[in-house]
């Protein structure tokens, strides 16, 4: 009997939005990028089919990134997220025994972010929100977003950081297309974006907001002993050692990363209460997500933690 699982990173694209996500996925075959989009269309056919059949009952839907991140225009960004926000609360409205809301944010406009999250959590029920990697260049850490992150901490919201590219690929892997995005890059960049709130004190600031990464943490649960031992060495000031940030500010989902060793690595590292389920649909088999977590050797007590009870417990899920 497969365990129930909690999906956090699942994705959707709402009417009108197609066009940012392009970009993205131009490297992918025409075929290809038409029934990916034809699935992140569906709410009720074979998204939920798919659901059924990997044991996942309820799905934590984002919309398909970087959405209204790259529009260059602050006040339709501002306009547009309000608007994917709307479609997405009628699409959870309709299943909310199924489906789950994350907030889609104009981050070029960290005040206008901070008041479409409130609006969000408050009057349409969303959970969290799901934040595209950097805006124009702009890493959260930036203090124009200490607005949004008081609010992310009043509100008990998570805010979980998806791969996206930066503002330009880095010199070492430029050259190298096939290293850049999902295979390395954006593990580069997303790593890097966290790494950049820790030592950039937002947790200092807001030591009760709470930050996501998904697959299996950005290779961060790795590396807590060095980054704390070279923080010592090159004299970092913070309040804690870079690694209590990670155990403690930061959970992880294992999206992407179905392999046991990594996983082993993350529930030692972060202890099993950090770590979630996640299917990263329609980008990754959502079977090959369900078997990798129903079949790994583990504690059963850890499983049903990692499946849904972390999930309940973090975004307060009745
Ligand atoms: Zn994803």
């Amino acid at each position: 009997m497969p365990a129930t699982k909690i999906a956090l990173e699942e994705h959707f694209m709402a009417p009108d939005f197609a066009e940012y996500w392009e970009g993205t996925i131009a490297d992918v075959p025409r075929a290809l990028r038409e029934s990916i989009l034809s699935r992140l269309s569906d709410f009720d056919g074979v998204r939920l089919e798919t659901m059924d059949k990997a044991g996942i009952a309820r799905a934590a839907l984002s919309l398909a990134g970087p959405g209204v991140q790259i529009e260059p225009d602050r006040a339709t960004a501002v306009r547009k997220a309000a608007q994917a926000n709307d479609f997405l609360a009628a699409q959870v409205q309709k299943r909310p025994d199924r489906f789950i809301g994350f907030a889609h944010l104009p981050m070029q406009d960290p005040r206008a972010a901070s008041s479409e999250l409130k609006r969000c959590v408050k009057e349409l029920d969303f959970k969290g929100a799901m934040i595209n990697g950097q805006t124009f260049g702009r890493y959260l850490d930036d203090r124009a977003y200490d607005p949004f992150w008081a609010t992310a901490q009043d509100l008990g919201s998570p805010v979980y950081i998806h791969p996206a590219d930066p503002v330009r690929q880095p010199d070492s892997i430029a050259s190298y297309k096939e290293l850049t995005r999902a295979t390395w890059g954006w593990t580069v960049e997303t790593a890097s974006h966290a790494l950049r709130l820790i030592f950039g004190g937002v947790f200092d600031r807001f030591p009760k907001a709470m930050l996501i990464l998904g697959h299996m943490g950005e290779t961060l649960p790795y590396m807590l002993w060095r980054l704390d031992s070279r923080a010592k060495l090159y004299g970092v000031k913070l309040a804690r050692e870079p690694s209590d940030y990670i155990r403690n500010n930061i959970a992880i989902t294992i999206s992407g990363v179905y392999s046991p060793e990594p996983f082993a690595c993350a529930v030692q590292a972060l202890g099993a209460d950090r770590i979630m389920f996640a299917a990263d649909y329609p980008f990754e088999s959502s079977e090959t997500a369900a078997s990798f977590i129903d079949d790994v050797a583990i504690e059963e007590r850890v499983r049903e933690a990692v499946c849904a009870g972390n999930a309940r417990r973090i975004f307060g899920l009745d």
